[in-house]
């Protein structure tokens, strides 16, 4: 659904920036067709936020600088009355998928351009998904005029990223490709490309994990983290993002480190009823021995990762009920989805424990 003209102008901005870095985003926002865009930071990207307004020169008319995570509804509000204040022409969001969500929320009820500018590897940037919460329920849809208008990659801006963050935002990138391995509408090119998202993504993790501050594996994340991305914009996801969605709504935990505490008990959940998906991600991963289980267990233990639902905040007495809400709407997941089996791989998630 992407207006041809405006990738094309896209295109040729880019070609004059490879020349000229600098005038990249100005460029790209007056070929856009836009004078007064309004820039979407969270609280703690504010002076990344203030640097966006600054190269944007006179194009920009301010910042709104409070995106949250889940996009909840009243903070959507609170920036619109401020795009419709400014009389906002177009939408820059510079950050992660909370600002880019955000982002998405004011295009898609003002029919804004939204010129997206991701600083993790959540992927948003890439899908038309928007999940936005209210009083404690994510609610999530799917719809084409949802995906940014304009996608500007920047490795440097993913430097800052904590080291921790990385590993997590990384992982989250992965749990993306996987799904798409098994999705019931999937097919051989996105195949190939969650194959290669997740070999790029987890080499370019290990490699950060060394040394957060080495470019080419911030390159190499960030490209798989892209490849990853448009999977998840491109096919159904199944168990493990509903339960992410349903938990982190719930609960009000952090995105990544949900999807890190619940990645590879859903692959094990579904292990049995995917060869195929399995065969794919063990190839991509190192030290599997031709099983992705064992794969994924000796990425996490590479990155040193041990991230709990508990860990993260989750009362102990939410695990039923997730487990119910998790069941209540139907979805396809390629093993049958049996609340006590769910409410086994949300307690081992918890808890720390292996997966089955
Ligand atoms: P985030 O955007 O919430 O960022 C987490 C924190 O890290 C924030 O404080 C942010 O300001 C900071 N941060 C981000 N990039 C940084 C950088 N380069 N340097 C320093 N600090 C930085 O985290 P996220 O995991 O990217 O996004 C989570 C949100 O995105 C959730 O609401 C999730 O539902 C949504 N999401 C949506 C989609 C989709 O397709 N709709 C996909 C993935 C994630």
């Amino acid at each position: 659904d992407l207006n041809p003209s405006m990738a094309e102008q896209a295109y040729r901005v880019y070609e004059k920036a490879a020349k000229d870095p600098r005038c990249i985003l100005p460029k790209l926002i007056s070929d856009l067709g836009l004078k007064s865009v309004l820039v979407l930071s969270t609280p703690e990207q504010v002076e990344l936020g203030q640097r966006v307004v600054k190269l944007a020169d006179s194009k920009a008319v301010g910042i709104y600088s409070r995106a949250t995570m889940h996009t909840p509804k009243h903070i959507t509000e609170e920036a619109l009355a401020t795009a419709k204040d400014k009389q906002a022409d177009g939408i820059v969001s510079v950050g992660g998928g909370s600002t880019i969500g955000l982002g998405k929320a004011i295009s898609i009820r003002t029919g804004l351009p939204h010129l997206a500018i991701p600083t993790t590897y959540a992927g948003s940037e890439m899908t038309p998904i928007l999940g936005e919460t209210e009083n404690g329920r994510k609610v999530t849809r799917r719809d084409p005029k949802v995906l940014p208008t304009a996608v500007l990659y920047d490795v440097d801006l993913t430097l800052t990223l904590p080291a921790r963050m990385t590993i997590h935002s990384g992982i989250n990138a992965i749990a993306h490709a996987v799904e798409a391995l098994y999705a019931s509408n999937s097919n051989p090119i996105i195949n190939l490309m969650a194959a290669e998202g997740i070999k790029a993504t987890s080499e370019g993790l290990s490699a950060l994990k060394k040394d957060a501050n080495d470019s080419t594996a911030r390159y190499n994340t960030l490209y798989g983290a892209w490849l990853c991305g448009l999977c998840l914009g491109a096919v159904d996801m199944a168990l493990h993002h509903k339960l992410c969605h349903t938990l982190g709504g719930m609960f009000d935990l952090q995105h990544a480190e949900t999807h890190v505490a619940i990645l590879p008990h859903a692959i094990a959940y579904n292990a049995s009823t995917t060869p195929e998906a399995m065969k794919s991600i063990a190839k991509a991963l190192p030290e599997s021995d031709g099983d992705a289980i064992r794969g994924i267990n000796a990425l996490y233990r590479r990155l040193d990762i041990d991230v709990t639902l508990k860990g993260l905040g989750m009362p102990e007495e939410g695990i039923a009920n997730a487990a119910d809400i998790a069941t209540q709407n139907s979805y396809k997941n390629p093993s049958p989805l049996e609340k006590n089996a769910l409410q086994e791989l949300i307690r081992r998630a918890w808890a720390g424990e292996a997966t089955l």
